[in-house]
C-alpha cells in the first residue's frame, strides 16, 4: 500500500473530532412549547459538529426557583429558550458575569420577552417585548435613511400581526453571521415581532423584515436578527422561531436554522466557520428541513 493511501485509510478510520464548544440551553418556563423546541435547537447545534449541548431546566412556574444555579462558567455559550419567573439573584449575577467576561449569549424568540425589569438583561438583548415594556423601557429601532436609529415615541413594546411567511432583508452582509447569505430570503411562516423596544445600546441589526399593515403589523422594517456587545461578551438575538404547540415550521426554516447555528458559533467564538448550506431559502422560495 502506498503511503498516501495508507494515510488516507488511517484518517478515514479516525473518529470525528470531539465537538469542542460547550453550549447550554436554558428552558423551563415559556409561553411557547419549549419541550418541543429545546430538543430541536439542541439537534440543530449538534448537527454542526461544533457543539456539545446540555440543557438546564428551571422549576415550573410557581416552583422553588432558589435551586436554579447552572454552572454557566463551564460553557462557551448560553442559549435562552426561557421566558418566565426571575432567576435567583446569585444566578442573575453569575449570568451577567459570564457574558461580561467574554461568554456568548443567544436569545431565541420569546426569550426577548423575559425579565423586563432586569437592566443588564435588557442591555444584552438590546430590545424586547411585552411584560409591561413601553417608552420607559427605551426606544424603538426604526429604519430611517438606510440606518436603524432610536425612536423614543411613546407606545407599547412588543406586538405582532398574523403569522405568515415573510422576506428577511440582510442589512450587514459583511458580518460573519451573514457572510455569503442572500440579500433577501423568504422565511417560513412565523410571527413577525414588531415594536420591540429597550435600551438599544450598540445594537447592530443584521436582518430585518417589513411588517406590513395588511398583516396587522407596524408598517415598519422590524429588526429580527441582531448582535449586541456586552462587556467582553457577544450576544446574538434572533426574534424568529415562534412555535405553536408541536408545529415547528418557523424553526424548521433553513434560514432560521442557519442563522441560529452561525449566530451561536459567533457568540461563542467571535468567528463563523460554517458554510452556507445548499438548501438555504431564496427570495421567493421557503426551504424547510425535517
Ligand atoms: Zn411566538
Amino acid at each position: 500500500m502506498k503511503l498516501t493511501l495508507l494515510l488516507a485509510a488511517l484518517v478515514a478510520a479516525l473518529p470525528l473530532p470531539a465537538a469542542a464548544l460547550r453550549a447550554l440551553i436554558i428552558d423551563g418556563q415559556n409561553n411557547h412549547d419549549f419541550k418541543s423546541t429545546t430538543p430541536h435547537l439542541k439537534k440543530v447545534l449538534e448537527d454542526t459538529g461544533l457543539f456539545t449541548v446540555d440543557i438546564a431546566t428551571t422549576p415550573a412556574k410557581g416552583g422553588d426557583m432558589t435551586t436554579f444555579k447552572p454552572a454557566f462558567k463551564n460553557y462557551r455559550v448560553l442559549i435562552s429558550n426561557y421566558s418566565g419567573q426571575p432567576w435567583p439573584q446569585e444566578t442573575q449575577d453569575a449570568f451577567v458575569a459570564f457574558v461580561k467576561n467574554g461568554g456568548g449569549f443567544v436569545s431565541v424568540h420569546a426569550a426577548d420577552n423575559a425579565f423586563a425589569q432586569w437592566p443588564d438583561y435588557n442591555e444584552m438583548i438590546g430590545i424586547g417585548g411585552w411584560e409591561g415594556r413601553n417608552e420607559k423601557s427605551g426606544p424603538y429601532l426604526r429604519l430611517r435613511d438606510g440606518k436603524f436609529v432610536h425612536d423614543p415615541t411613546a407606545g407599547r413594546g412588543g406586538s405582532h400581526g398574523q403569522q405568515h411567511a415573510f422576506v428577511l432583508d440582510t442589512r450587514v452582509p459583511e458580518h460573519p453571521i451573514m457572510a455569503g447569505l442572500p440579500a433577501q430570503w423568504l422565511h417560513a411562516k412565523d410571527e413577525l415581532y414588531d415594536r420591540l423596544r429597550g435600551p438599544a445600546k450598540n445594537v447592530t441589526v443584521l436582518a430585518s423584515a417589513l411588517s406590513t399593515k395588511e398583516s396587522g403589523g407596524s408598517g415598519e422594517h422590524e429588526p429580527l436578527l441582531m448582535v449586541i456587545p456586552f462587556g467582553q461578551g457577544r450576544v446574538f438575538h434572533t426574534a424568529l422561531g415562534h412555535n405553536n404547540g408541536k408545529d415547528l415550521t418557523a424553526q424548521k426554516c433553513v434560514g432560521f436554522i442557519t442563522t441560529f447555528q452561525r449566530g451561536t458559533e459567533w457568540a461563542a467564538t467571535g468567528k463563523v466557520t460554517q458554510k452556507v448550506p445548499t438548501d438555504f431559502p431564496t427570495a421567493d422560495k421557503v426551504s424547510l428541513r425535517e
